[in-house]
């Protein structure tokens, strides 16, 4: 379904205050948006609102295009060339969440791969990879953040957070909470010594059966 304006603002400030509330973020860190009606607009968030308090009217709105802003009281998130440069790359994406979670954010500190150590590893890439590091708000870390997402729901971004993307904006924000879960089950079982993952042909299994997998409505 078609996003109007209002209800992407909307969606955007309430995923905000959420990310907030469940850690994903810590003050004004991250960034969420949007893909509006038929692409051409983003909803975005301001840079440097806190998120425990942002609300509709916050949330900027620009033009996919050239990134210019036409609408929204805040100048859009410094991350802007990343979120444009995603939507450019993959037209399947309509929504992009940029966190800076406690446990991706650590694995991407250790200089790590996030590893198949659960099948959920399966909604999440086909690798999912580590971008190396660049400034934040750069356009050659939006280069970087694509060529590491490739075609994968999440990457990681090298000693700065994580990035995940979805058909929809609770999509995106689903794949951040399984990504910060997975990264923290890792790091948390590698703790204990070498640590057992999943092999190619178990994520190859997992992956046809996770294709199929969501809520199905019986029937009567
Ligand atoms: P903004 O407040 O500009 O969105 O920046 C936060 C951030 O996470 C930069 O990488
Ligand atoms: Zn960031």
């Amino acid at each position: 379904m078609e996003l109007g304006a209002a209800q992407a603002r909307e969606q955007v400030a309430e995923a905000a205050r959420r990310l907030y509330e469940r850690r994903l973020v810590v003050a004004t860190s991250g960034n969420v948006s949007v893909r509006i009606g038929d692409g051409g607009l983003l909803a975005v968030t301001p840079s440097g609102v806190p998120y425990a308090r942002m609300v509709a009217s916050d949330v900027a709105l620009v033009r996919l295009v050239d990134g210019a802003q036409v609408d929204g009281a805040w100048t859009p998130t410094s991350e802007l060339p990343l979120h444009r440069a995603i939507y450019t790359a993959r037209p399947d994406v309509m929504a992009v969440v940029h966190t800076h979670s406690l446990y991706a954010t650590m694995l991407g500190i250790t200089g790590r791969p996030l590893k198949p150590v659960h099948y959920a590893y399966g909604l999440l890439g086909d690798p999912v990879r580590t971008a190396p590091y660049v400034r934040y708000g750069t356009s050659a870390l939006a280069n970087e953040a694509v060529a590491g997402l490739g075609a994968n729901g999440a990457v990681l971004l090298q000693n700065h957070g994580a990035v995940t993307v979805g058909a929809d904006l609770e999509g995106a924000f689903e794949r951040a909470e399984i990504l910060e879960w997975l990264a923290a089950l890792q790091m948390g079982a590698e703790a204990f010594g070498p640590s057992l993952v999943l092999s190619d042909a178990q994520m190859a299994e997992a992956r046809v059966a996770l294709a199929g997998y969501g809520p199905e409505r019986r029937s009567e």
